[in-house]
């Protein structure tokens, strides 16, 4: 009796930890079984699927909490004209088998051509000129970042594709858990600053205290090589909208694929993971060998309904979560063809490493067809803050421009937001002796722990080569044991 009870109680925990998920609760067709889940379809959820199916003969299913794959990559369509005008991903990096993506998706590419705009600097606080701030010339950026790849090549088999060979604990370089203050000072790297900042969005609030690490980790070899290349060595852009690799993407994985969908519930051990997923027809129970999990991974709110164990939770808890958005605006009161910085008056007269001395940071680049008062929108915060309290301040900081007469224009400029999207996600800022304590090693160590796997710009370089060939890297790990 008592031993009958006793069975009754535990086999009731097991059930209650391990076999939560009814799958009586499900109609047959809305059970899916498939050797890898994948969550999210962005860059490289996208790329995994393509190449998890396509070339390793993996079944998948890909599930996408937006109504469309592709991430990063906002493609504004101008109403009664079929111009495309990208205001988030804008170009790529030669870097590993990126070109080949685009070739087996048939999409075209061609050299990146940016847009030549006066650049104006104006104090973020005031909206005024900041004509004391002398930036460095393009000649100076340019020998200042060759110094910059020079030091980064000695480091970068231990960041690309990926943290896989970081150094011990105990063996860091110390160059890499320097202030980067003090770093730029000794390699006279002061004059690659802003080209690093805008193109990487690093240093928001200060980039003088930030590790050396976290520098080379948002602007690394490749995407400095790509920088410093002539074309058409340099970065590229598809021939059409940036969109068109995941339409082509989207085409050829279609079955596979759950858009506007999310995990509600999920069940992960060392041999199996089971997901319930909330889809626009219904309720699909996921029941797969392996999961690969793309987007930023945070407590809250992308790993929420992934029942984070003690072991995952001791690293994710380190993330912190990042503020950005990007649009398309119509401001009238800006001159066409005009780049609008807003920095801190800290940088003057030439300070470089301080123009993002300031809790956020603000750009508006013209952009699009001539005659229609467009301008590509870049914001990031270094505090919480809603899309909609992000529009009130780009809105208050570009009137300010009026007010204080740095441009020139009488009447009302009424700005209007034509596309406007979060680009939201999470870093590790961890101090030099958290890194000493094995930081990365543990981040290393959840590769694969509990059936699930982790790839995505968290993991890696920030930039979608990187994170397509940090994929790579991954694929093969994940797929050891899976057959037989
Ligand atoms: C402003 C800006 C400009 C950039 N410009 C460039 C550039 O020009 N060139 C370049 O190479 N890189 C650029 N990048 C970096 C590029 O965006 C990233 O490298 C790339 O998007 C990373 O891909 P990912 O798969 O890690 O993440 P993402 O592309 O963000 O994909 C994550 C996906 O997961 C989905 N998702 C999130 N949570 C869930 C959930 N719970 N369930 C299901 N799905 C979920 C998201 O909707 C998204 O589709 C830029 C980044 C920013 C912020």
């Amino acid at each position: 009796m008592f031993q009958s009870a006793l069975i009754t109680v535990f086999s009731f925990a097991i059930g209650a930890t391990l076999a939560k998920i009814d799958e009586r609760n499900f109609p047959v067709d809305h059970i899916i079984t498939k050797d890898v889940a994948i969550i999210g379809g962005g860059a490289s959820g996208t790329y995994a699927a393509v190449r998890l199916r396509e070339d390793f003969d993996t079944s998948i299913i890909l599930i996408e909490k937006k109504p469309r794959l592709g991430g990063h990559v906002d493609t504004y369509v101008l109403p009664n004209n079929q111009t495309t005008i990208e205001y988030g991903v804008q170009s790529y990096i030669r870097y590993k088998g990126a070109t080949d993506f685009f070739t087996r998706l048939g999409v075209d590419i061609l050299p990146s051509n940016q847009r030549r705009l006066t650049s104006v600097n104006v104090d973020i606080e005031t909206g005024k000129a900041l004509t004391g701030y002398t930036p460095p010339t393009p000649n100076a950026t340019t020998e200042a970042l060759q110094r910059w790849l020079t030091l980064l090549e000695k480091y970068e088999a231990f960041m690309e594709p990926g943290y896989w060979n970081f150094p011990a604990p105990n063996s860091i370089p110390s160059d890499l858990l320097v202030p980067f203050g003090e770093f730029a000072k000794t390699h006279s790297l002061e004059d690659a600053a802003p080209r690093i900042m805008v193109v990487s969005n690093v240093g928001l609030g200060g980039l003088k205290d930030v590790l050396t690490l976290y520098v080379m980790q948002a602007f690394g070899a490749p995407i400095t090589r790509g920088m410093l290349a002539p074309a058409p060595d340099g970065l590229f852009v598809p021939d059409g909208s940036n969109s068109l690799l995941y339409q082509h993407a989207y085409t050829l994985l279609k079955k596979d694929v759950l858009l506007s969908s999310y995990v509600s519930e999920a069940e992960r051990t060392n041999t199996e993971v089971r997901l319930v997923v909330q889809a626009p027809d219904g309720e699909y129970l996921i029941k797969a060998k392996r999961l690969l999990f793309t987007p930023p991974p945070s407590l809250k709110p992308s790993l929420q309904s992934f029942a984070v164990d003690k072991k995952e939770k001791e690293v994710f808890r380190e993330w912190v979560p990042t503020w950005s958005f990007v649009g398309i605006m119509n401001i009238p009161c800006i001159p066409e063809n005009y780049s609008i910085a807003y920095i801190s008056s800290a940088a003057v007269p030439s300070d470089h490493l301080a123009i993002r001395d300031y809790p956020y940071t603000l750009r508006l680049d013209s952009t699009g067809p001539s005659g229609l008062g467009l301008f590509r929108v870049l914001f990031g915060t270094n505090f919480t803050i809603t899309t909609e309290e992000a529009k009130q301040i780009i809105s208050e900081d570009v009137q300010k421009l009026v007010a204080v007469g740095t441009v020139n224009y009488t009447g009302d400029c009424t700005l209007d937001f034509r596309a406007f999207a979060d680009h939201n996600s999470v870093l590790w800022p961890l101090t030099s002796e958290q890194l000493r304590q094995g930081f990365v090693q543990k981040l290393n160590a959840l590769q694969g722990h509990r059936s699930t796997w982790y790839t995505g710009s968290s993991w890696c370089g920030h930039y979608s080569s990187n994170v397509w060939a940090f994929t790579d890297t991954v694929l093969p790990k994940l797929l050891k044991g899976l057959k037989g």
